[in-house]
Formats: structure tokens, C-alpha cells, sequence
């Protein structure tokens, strides 16, 4: 039954894409949506009478949210970023303390453990010889790792908003136990992780405790 008299948006799809819908707490295709206020008369849009602005409409609940619904990252790419954090991560510390035997296993574990099942010993070890290459010719220019440093910032801060303190922290343990595989925290080992907890915007006595906790329980 169409009311004698009312107000109703009209909605034109502007673009499509992907979205961490809020309503359905995963990944969804959302329509972005430009809106115009009509009063109906009898059920037929009669009178624009103003802007309805623009929304993010969720194909699947189609409830309707504002833009900046599209800052939170999907869990597809949060989980990417998570990957190359880790993988920074295990950068820094074998730059930073040499790959021993033990150290190499460990950083292994962790580049799997994030899911980069297909990265072997051989391609990490390439990547970190790339990787301290490029330091060395950037080191003439802007000082001694400052391409390592570059790394950890570029992968590390974008993630750090969307990640709750303990999965910060669960980042530097896991730089940690590869730093810890071959004997106690060399002082560079120690600096990198350091510089990779600041990237992840953990305080300074967060850091601290996170590197003594790792110390104490090693991992196996
Ligand atoms: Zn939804």
C-alpha cells in the first residue's frame, strides 16, 4: 500500500567494491551510492527536496553506513599487511644478528607460521641479501640502516592502527625468538627490535617487557 504522502531517498550506484561491512563483521561487496531526497505523492516521487549525501550500501545486509566505513582494511588486506610485518620483521633481526643455523630455523618458523608457506631458506636469505645491498647504497647517503629502518616503517605503521596491543606485541615476540635462537640479544639484534616495537607504536617500557618476557620463556 503506497502512502498518500512521504519523504523516501532515491539511491544511484556510483562505484562497487569490497568493505568490512560493520553490520556483518566480515568482508563484503558494498555499492557507494549518491542520494536524493523526493517527496512521494501516492507512491511516485514528485519533489527533490535535498540532498540525501553519499552512502556505502552492504550487498549482502543492505544496511547503509557512511564513508568512513572504508578506513577499517578487510581482513584480506589486514591479513597481508599482518604477513609483511612479519616478514619485515624477520628481516631486521637476521640483518641485525647474522643467520646462524638456529637463527635461520627460527625465522622460518615465524615467515610459515604467517603463512608464506611457499618461501624456503634460500629465498629468504636472498631477499636479505637484496635487501642489505640496497642498505649499503643508501647507508652512503642518509647513514648506517637506514633501508632496514625504511622496511620496518613502511610495513609496520600502516598495520599498527588496526592491531590490538597483544598482537603488536605477539609481532615483536616472534622477531624476538629469532634474535633469542642463537644465545642471548646482541646489541643490534636488540636496536632492531626496538625500532620495529616503535614502528608498531608500543611504548618504550612495553617494548622493554616484551623483549624480557621472549628472554624467559623461549620458544621451542
Ligand atoms: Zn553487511
Amino acid at each position: 500500500m503506497a502512502q498518500l504522502a512521504g519523504v523516501r531517498a532515491r539511491w544511484r550506484t556510483e562505484a562497487l567494491g569490497e568493505f568490512f561491512c560493520p553490520g556483518c563483521g566480515g568482508d563484503r561487496n558494498y555499492r557507494r551510492q549518491g542520494g536524493r531526497r523526493w517527496l512521494r505523492l501516492l507512491g511516485l516521487p514528485v519533489l527533490p527536496v535535498g540532498d540525501a549525501g553519499t552512502t556505502l550500501q552492504c550487498t549482502a545486509c543492505r544496511a547503509r553506513y557512511g564513508l568512513d566505513a572504508l578506513e577499517r582494511p578487510t581482513s584480506g588486506n589486514l591479513l597481508a599487511m599482518l604477513r609483511t610485518a612479519q616478514y619485515a620483521v624477520v628481516l631486521a633481526v637476521l640483518a641485525a644478528g647474522g643467520t646462524s643455523r638456529g637463527a635461520r630455523e627460527a625465522a622460518l618458523g615465524v615467515v610459515h607460521e604467517a603463512g608464506h608457506s611457499d618461501l624456503d631458506e634460500p629465498q629468504i636469505l636472498a631477499a636479505l641479501a637484496a635487501m642489505t645491498a640496497a642498505d649499503e647504497e643508501l647507508g652512503e647517503l642518509y647513514g648506517c640502516g637506514s633501508g632496514l629502518a625504511v622496511e620496518l616503517h613502511t610495513a609496520l605503521e600502516p598495520l599498527a592502527p588496526h592491531l590490538a596491543e597483544p598482537g603488536r606485541e605477539r609481532l615483536l615476540t616472534q622477531g624476538a625468538w629469532i634474535a633469542l635462537a642463537d644465545g642471548p640479544y646482541r646489541p643490534a639484534e636488540q636496536e632492531a627490535l626496538r625500532a620495529a616495537g616503535r614502528c608498531l607504536n608500543l611504548s618504550a617500557g612495553r617494548i622493554e617487557a616484551t623483549l624480557v618476557a621472549a628472554a624467559r620463556t623461549p620458544h621451542s
